[in-house]
């Protein structure tokens, strides 16, 4: 189930392609359910063989999730053979039911627990679960009836996507056992390469602008530019604090329950790391007007915490 070989020539660049398999199907879907359905109906039906599934990680830029993107990968991918068209062998002759089995690729037998008989059922060992034996296998696929091929997959990755999701392509996983059964199932996973800036929470973007006393005491206008093609502008109003927040709604990612998310700033302090002896001079002389007034610590202390446990 798991364990596929990882494909050569991996578009995804190191570390891109997981070569995990997923068999959800597997375990949840034919698997669990055909081996009740032969235990109840005793074994009679014969095994529907299915491919494995795929996952592959895929990444995207940040932009893809503002606008949504096609995009077109390479895998190489167990395909059915197309010199025996699947069934292992060129000659019909070559290929035959498992006696031991009659072509089910399961073995029944009883098996007596106390009081009570048990119906155990395992793979056949002698065709290995085939269900058939390749007496005159085919030169191209070693009889196996599948062979690695290089396969373009092209898919549509939605505007607002996130991190995690995966998207499921029917039929383009592995090439079934033997003929007649279905291919597995593709997965792609989409990993969203970071913004330089923006933390996201679902639509919602949040950033941090750093900005001098100057700009947060008098205010301003910052333009900065936004991936939604239209710049950025954010007005910081005049005795603005660090740690205040400036919401612009409907300039967020798409794909939110109401629409566009909003872009969240956080104004931070940018203080200089050295002072220069003019800067110091220059800010003593301020010190009386806009400095810590020490008289009233003490109220501006109780009024800073009447503020912070009102919000
Ligand atoms: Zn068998
Ligand atoms: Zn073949």
């Amino acid at each position: 189930m798991f364990g596929h070989d990882q494909p050569g020539g991996s578009p995804f660049g190191p570390g891109g392609f997981q070569g995990v398999n997923i068999s959800i199907d597997d375990l949840f879907g034919g698997g669990i359910e055909s081996i009740f359905s032969q235990i109840f109906s005793g074994g009679g039906t014969r095994r529907r063989s299915r491919g494995t599934d795929l996952l592959v990680n895929h990444e995207i830029p940040f932009q893809t999730v503002f606008d949504g993107s096609d995009e077109s990968i390479e895998i190489d991918v167990l395909k059915e053979c197309e010199d025996c068209e699947g069934t292992g062998s060129p000659t019909s002759e070559g290929v035959k039911e498992c006696p031991t089995c009659d072509g089910r690729g399961r073995i029944q037998r009883i098996e007596k627990a106390g009081f009570f008989t048990k119906q155990v059922v395992s793979d056949c060992s002698t065709c290995r679960g085939d269900g058939r034996i390749v007496s005159d296998p085919c030169g191209a696929c070693n009889g196996e009836g599948r062979s690695k091929k290089t396969k373009q997959v092209t898919f549509t990755v939605p505007a607002g996507i996130s991190s995690g999701t995966r998207l499921r392509m029917r039929g383009h996983g592995e090439a079934p056992r033997g003929a007649g059964g279905e291919s597995g199932d593709l997965y792609i996973q989409i990993e969203v390469n970071q913004h330089p800036w923006f933390e996201r929470d679902g639509a919602d973007l949040l950033m941090a602008l750093p900005v001098g006393f100057v700009e947060l005491a008098l205010g301003t206008q910052v333009i900065i530019p936004h991936p939604d093609g239209e710049d950025l502008r954010i007005k910081i109003p005049a005795g603005s604090n660090p740690g205040d927040t400036i919401n612009l709604p409907g300039r967020g990612l798409p794909g939110g329950r109401r629409g566009r998310g909003s872009v969240t700033v956080l104004l931070k302090l940018d203080m200089p790391k050295k002072v220069s002896r003019s800067l110091r001079k220059s800010l003593d002389s301020l010190k009386d007007e806009i400095g810590t007034d020490f008289d009233k610590l003490e109220d501006s202390i109780r009024d800073e915490a009447q503020r912070r446990r009102r919000s």
